[in-house]
């Protein structure tokens, strides 16, 4: 049943968009299931790359957009855009309603709580869409990726395969171990 009589045409098609920011250094699949669910929520999804120059990030912010901008290109609502300063301003000037976020565990939720309230301190229009993580992505982050990449195991099965050979091109290995623990001499 149509229960939108009431409103205009304008207002039919009034498309919110929503902000998904991150560092993304690099974008995992944990990130790219939070972007492909949110893209079915909102009429837009901006995965915006924070341009931090107080962090020295494993790739450039270029390097990051170009991985993220492969990454969704099946995804014809997602854009991709980096930004500095208050994610709240940048969100502003897009025009955006929503700020997206992942929840993974209890200590996410503790900081993702504290920023969403301080960004409603910013912005009362703007509110904060929070998509629990999928179970297989619960213990996902890009630091686990760095850190499993630096110490020369496989990431395949935690980014898109085309991120995992720029991860194993920047440590210089071409032939990653794939299960450290089976080649371990007892
Ligand atoms: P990370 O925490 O991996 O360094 P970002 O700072 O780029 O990544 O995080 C951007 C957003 O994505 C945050 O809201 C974060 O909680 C969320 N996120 C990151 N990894 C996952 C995941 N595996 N599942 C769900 N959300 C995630």
């Amino acid at each position: 049943m149509i229960r939108y009589n009431h409103l205009n045409k304008f207002e039919i098609f009034l498309i919110v968009i929503a902000i998904y920011p991150g560092s993304f250094d690099p974008i995992t699949l944990g990130h790219l299931d939070i972007i492909e669910r949110g893209s079915r929520l909102f009429g837009i999804v901006i995965v915006a790359v924070l341009r931090n120059p107080n962090k020295t990030p494993l790739f450039t912010v270029q390097q990051r957009l170009e991985q993220i901008s492969l990454s969704t290109q099946h995804l014809p609502n997602v854009e991709v855009d980096s930004f500095d300063g208050l994610t709240v301003g940048y969100a502003k000037m897009r025009g955006a309603q929503a700020l997206l976020r992942g929840l993974r565990a209890i200590s996410d939720f503790e900081v993702e709580l504290q920023m969403a309230h301080t960004n409603k301190t910013l912005s009362t229009q703007i509110e904060t869409v929070f998509l629990a993580t999928s179970n297989e992505y619960s213990f996902l982050s890009s630091s686990v990726v760095r850190e499993v990449a630096r110490f020369g195991g496989s990431v395949d099965h935690l980014v898109p395969s085309h991120v995992a050979l720029d991860i194993y091109q920047c440590y210089a290995q071409n032939h990653p171990v794939s299960n450290p623990i089976k080649t371990e001499v007892i």
